[in-house]
C-alpha cells in the first residue's frame, strides 16, 4: 500500500517516495527516511520531546527538546481549581479539567513521553486492614460517629473531630487526596493520545535534578530551588512569582524521564525503551538519514 505525500506521523511529514521507502521532514528541522512498516511507530527522526507535569490545583508543565539547549524549554501553568467564572470546582470537576488540559498540551506539543510526579498513596496505605490487624476503616467510622455525637452535645468542634479522625489513620489533607485523581485524569489523557508516560517520586527527581546537592536554604522550599536552577540555565519562566513556582519544578521533572517508573503497559514500555536506546534514530541512519 502506498503512503500519500503530506501524511503526518507524529512530527514527521512524508515528502517523497524513494525506492521502497519514504523521505520525511521532521519538525525538528532534520530529514529521515523510513519504510512503510516503520512509519506508524517511529513518530520522529529520532529527536525526543518530553512533557513534564507537576500536578496540583495549580499545575506546572514543561516541554523539553532533545536537540535544543535548556534555554529552549517551554513551560507554563494551568489551574484546575476554578472555572472561567472564577467559581471553585468540586473534586470530580478538577479531575476533568486536568484531563482536558493535559490532553490539549499533548495535542499541541506532541511529546514522545510524559513524566508525572508520583502522587503520594499514603491514604490507601493507612486504609488497608491486614489479617489479625486493626480494621482502620471500621475504627475511622466509629470515631467519626463518636465525634458527631460529642459535637451534637456541645462536647467537640469540627476541628477536634478532624484531628481525631486523622489520628485514626485517615488524612484530612484533601488537596493531597485529590492529587491521585488529578494524576489519573492526566494519565487517561496520555493513554487516549497514545503518549507513553512514567511517574517519578519527588525525592527521586530532586536528587537527580540537583546532583550538586543543592537544597532549600533558610526560608526556602524546593520550588525556590527549582526557580534558581532555571535562572542559572536561562530557562524562561512565567512572569508572576506564583506561576514561576509551579512551572519551575515541571522543568526538572521533564529532565528525569529516563529514570521514571513505567506502568505495566507493553506498548508504553516498548516505546520508552526505543526512545532510551535511540532505536529510531539508528534506524533512520541505517536507511539513509540526511542529518
Ligand atoms: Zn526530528
Amino acid at each position: 500500500m502506498m503512503i500519500e505525500v503530506g501524511k503526518k506521523f507524529g512530527r514527521l511529514i512524508v515528502r517523497a517516495r524513494e525506492g521502497s521507502a519514504y523521505r520525511c521532514d521532521c519538525s525538528c528541522g532534520r530529514q529521515a527516511i523510513f519504510t512503510e512498516d516503520d512509519l506508524p511507530t517511529v513518530k520522529s527522526c529520532g529527536c525526543i520531546v518530553i512533557l513534564g507535569l507537576d500536578l496540583a490545583t495549580n499545575c506546572g508543565w514543561a516541554v523539553r527538546y532533545s536537540w535544543r539547549s535548556p534555554a529552549a524549554i517551554k513551560c507554563g501553568v494551568f489551574s484546575v481549581g476554578e472555572n472561567n467564572a472564577g467559581e471553585d470546582m468540586e473534586w470530580e470537576e478538577k479531575y476533568a479539567l486536568a484531563g482536558n488540559q493535559v490532553y490539549r498540551l499533548i495535542k499541541e506539543h506532541n511529546p514522545d513521553f510524559v513524566v508525572i510526579e508520583q502522587p503520594e498513596h499514603s491514604i490507601r496505605r493507612y486504609g488497608r486492614s491486614g489479617k489479625g490487624g486493626v480494621d482502620r476503616a471500621a475504627v475511622q467510622a466509629f470515631i467519626g460517629r463518636l465525634s458527631a455525637i460529642l459535637f451534637k452535645y456541645g462536647l467537640g468542634s469540627p476541628q477536634a473531630a478532624q484531628a481525631v479522625s486523622s489520628i485514626a489513620g485517615g488524612s484530612n489533607n484533601s488537596n493531597q487526596m485529590q492529587l491521585a485523581g488529578i494524576a489519573g485524569a492526566a494519565i487517561a489523557a496520555c493513554i487516549i493520545s497514545g503518549a507513553p508516560y512514567g511517574t517519578i517520586g519527588a525525592r527521586s527527581w530532586h536528587s537527580l535534578a540537583y546532583r550538586d546537592g543543592t537544597k532549600p536554604g533558610e526560608g526556602e522550599d524546593w520550588k525556590d530551588v527549582a526557580i534558581r536552577q532555571c535562572e542559572l540555565e536561562k530557562i524562561p519562566l512565567p512572569s508572576t512569582k506564583k506561576d514561576k513556582r509551579d512551572a519551575a519544578e515541571a522543568v526538572f521533572i521533564s529532565g528525569c524521564w529516563v529514570k521514571c517508573n513505567l506502568p505495566n503497559i507493553k506498548w508504553m514500555r516498548d516505546r520508552w525503551m526505543a526512545l532510551r536506546t535511540n532505536a529510531y534514530a539508528a534506524k533512520a541512519k541505517r536507511e539513509g538519514i540526511a542529518a
